[in-house]
């Protein structure tokens, strides 16, 4: 976690290190990889976890889909990553003005996209809608708030549905966490919820 955070911080401040992505970094991870930490996040282009925590080859194992939802396929790429390769941290990272969750709130609004029609998109906004109730009615800032919960929700959604995980978080060897991303200031900050 702290070279995440580290990571971030020369990000936000515009001095990223761009490190381990040289000639020798390939040629030793071409081996094996060992990432020391997972990152579940949204395919929205403007969020690259390589990018914004300063990162390079075979740090970071990264898995992507629009709203950062968890399936079965999401679960056992996250189980591969701590089970065979040996990553001790999950994160799960929402991301401001996330296009995913906004479709799924406008969705059970009665307000969705017609373009939608004959899509996989009710599939995926079908995992974000228990974020989108549980929002609270009078939040200031719905999008916001779905975007935290939704986080939130992934996170112990891992937890709850792996026992594999979930042992390894009880023995302490394995920390999930679930944050959000800033797309104006490039913060990553924990998750509220
Ligand atoms: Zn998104």
């Amino acid at each position: 976690m702290a070279r995440l955070v580290a990571g971030n911080e020369r990000y936000v401040s515009g001095f990223s290190a761009h490190p381990n992505n040289d000639l020798a970094r390939r040629s030793k991870v071409a081996a094996g990889q060992t990432p020391f930490a997972t990152i579940l996040t949204c395919a929205d282009s403007r969020v690259p976890p390589e990018l914004l925590f300063d990162q390079g080859l075979g740090d970071l194992f990264v898995c992507r889909v629009a709203g950062n939802v968890v399936d079965d396929a999401l679960l056992a790429s996250l189980e591969y990553s701590v089970i065979h390769l040996g990553s001790t941290l999950i994160m799960v990272l929402g991301h401001e003005r996330c296009g995913a969750v906004k479709a799924t709130i406008d969705a059970l609004a009665g307000k969705g996209d017609p373009d939608d029609a004959g899509t996989k998109i009710g599939a995926l906004a079908a995992l974000i809608a228990p974020a989108v109730r549980a929002a609270p009615a009078d939040a200031p800032d719905k999008l916001d708030a779905v975007v935290s919960i939704n986080a939130s929700h992934a996170a112990a959604e891992i937890f709850v549905n792996s026992p594999p995980l979930r042992a390894r978080v009880l023995a302490g060897k394995l920390k999930i966490v679930a944050a959000r991303y800033d797309l104006d200031d490039g913060k990553v900050t924990p998750a509220k919820s």
